[in-house]
């Protein structure tokens, strides 16, 4: 089982935005600028994915309902892919755009940034969208981590804080609070609630090319982890703006020579547990020619 647990396939506008992004910082990135929506979902057919959870986030208030529209036509066309919604601070409404996402367009969660939609977690009217998500039982991804690349700050207290207030929202750590594993390890033993995933992780540790040299040291807490707690990890590309191709991300995973059973979990096991948990039937009723 293969499923990329971290995709960002976009309306060509916000793709083109993404890619020029990505080249700002790292010019040679291998996914090229003018890169089709098309191409990105032929990439998952040569890895041979069965699934994959596409995350389309509003950076301004307006763009929400377009980016559920797109997401919800997107999975219409390709039923294998399984779309999250989101929202922004300011869109009145949150239960409502929540249950839509959920009930008419068959979304399995809701995906949160508070650095790039520049939100706090912990803001008021953000708890209307997660009462909604927890009523709902469907689970609730917030990016964590990588806090000096974005020079924001976004303290594991202030998660911790949203995963002791909703005792029933299932919660995913994207990037595992990158490079603070020890806190993400005692989270998981703290809260069943909460789940993990490795999405450029493995790359800035292993990837020569994207490797950040300080945190070397981390390596050994991050592979003993993932050793101990892989029925609660998932893997995801960050695909098209992750570290390296498609098969090159996964290369870099398979280098780490992780035990077999480790490596299904996080390759795909852990994900689809996860997504049958809380859409029962949802994978193994794919039909097969729909799978790229
Ligand atoms: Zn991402």
């Amino acid at each position: 089982m293969l499923i990329d647990v971290h995709v960002h396939l976009l309306p060509p506008r916000r793709l083109a935005g993404l890619l020029k992004w990505i080249h700002r910082y790292y010019a040679p990135h291998p996914v090229p600028v003018d890169v089709t929506l098309d191409h990105l979902i032929g990439d998952y057919a040569k890895v041979g994915a069965d699934s994959l959870f596409n995350f389309a986030y509003p950076i301004e208030p307006q763009e929400t309902e377009e980016l559920i529209l797109f997401n919800a036509d997107l999975r219409r066309r390709h039923p294998w892919i399984i779309p999250w919604g989101s929202l922004h601070l300011e869109n009145p409404g949150k239960a409502r755009i929540v249950e839509r996402c959920i009930r008419d367009h068959d979304f399995l969660g809701f995906k949160f940034h508070p650095f790039v939609q520049r939100f706090d977690p912990l803001d008021p009217r953000m708890s209307e969208a997660y009462q909604a998500l927890q009523d709902a039982r469907r689970p609730c991804v917030f990016h964590t981590g990588f806090e000096e690349f974005y020079g924001l700050s976004l303290p594991v207290s202030t998660l911790e804080h949203v995963v002791h207030s909703f005792p029933r929202l299932p919660v995913v750590f994207a990037h595992s609070l990158f490079p603070e594993f020890a806190q993400a390890w005692r989270m998981l033993e703290r809260y069943d609630t909460v789940w993990l995933e490795m999405t450029n992780v493995i790359g800035a540790l292993w990837d020569e090319r994207y490797r950040i040299r300080k945190f070397e040291d981390q390596r050994q807490v991050l592979l003993e982890g993932i050793n101990a707690w892989s029925d609660r990890i998932m893997f995801g590309s960050d695909h098209p703006a992750g570290m390296g191709t498609l098969e090159e991300i996964y290369r870099t995973l398979d280098g780490l020579r992780l035990a077999e059973t480790v490596k299904e979990n996080l390759l795909g096991e852990t994900a689809r547990r996860f997504v049958e948990r809380f859409k029962p039937g949802f994978i193994s009723s794919l039909p097969p020619s729909t799978r790229p």
